[in-house]
């Protein structure tokens, strides 16, 4: 992620499943181009650090409501990338009739895939709260915060970085297909 830069500065956090109810997840405040295991830590289901004086990322709820409602999560990774946080400044973003799509499970190119724009919010409890429903009534292929990022999960790390990569590379296509439009 840090070599497409995804993850500019310390921004991003990537997190994966591990058992009996714990989730390893990225430290707040360290680059995720130079980890080292020491910038990874363990959370329980609700976020709450399992070593003492421990700080996990400020949006590990958002890692924690995904692996919560949909057991067959493995991994979730978040990124800052360029077109994902242009496009989100431009309302909602709709994948129309790409091959890609086929990279989410759907058997067609020939279809039109929405990936939902949430509002950014300071108050990850609140935004996480907010969006729940949403997620639930619809589980999307991935989901964007105005102005802020993407969110992309799947069944491994290396399931879900690849959710990632077609991910960004559809947002890419859109991002360089309005710029000529
Ligand atoms: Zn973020």
């Amino acid at each position: 992620m840090d070599s497409r830069s995804w993850v500019p500065g310390s921004s991003g956090n990537l997190s994966a499943r591990l058992d009996e109810g714990l989730i390893a997840i990225t430290r707040s405040g360290v680059h995720k181009g130079r980890l080292t295991e020491a910038d990874i830590m363990a959370v329980d289901e609700a976020g709450h650090a399992v070593l003492e004086g421990q700080r996990p990322s400020a949006e590990t709820l958002l890692h924690c409501q995904l692996y919560r409602l949909f057991p067959p999560i493995g991994a979730v990774l978040h990124g800052h990338s360029v077109a994902a946080t242009v496009l989100s400044k431009l309302g909602p973003i709709t994948f129309s009739q790409y091959e890609l799509l086929k990279a989410f499970g759907f058997a067609t190119h020939d279809l039109d895939v929405t990936l939902p724009v949430y509002e950014n919010d300071q108050d990850i409890a609140r935004l996480a709260a907010w969006i729940e429903p949403l997620l639930v009534r619809e589980p999307p292929i991935g989901y964007v915060i105005a102005g802020h990022g993407v969110y992309a999960w799947g069944s491994s790390v290396e399931h879900a970085f690849w959710r990632l990569e077609a991910l960004e590379f559809l947002l890419t296509c859109e991002l360089e297909r309005r710029k000529i439009k």
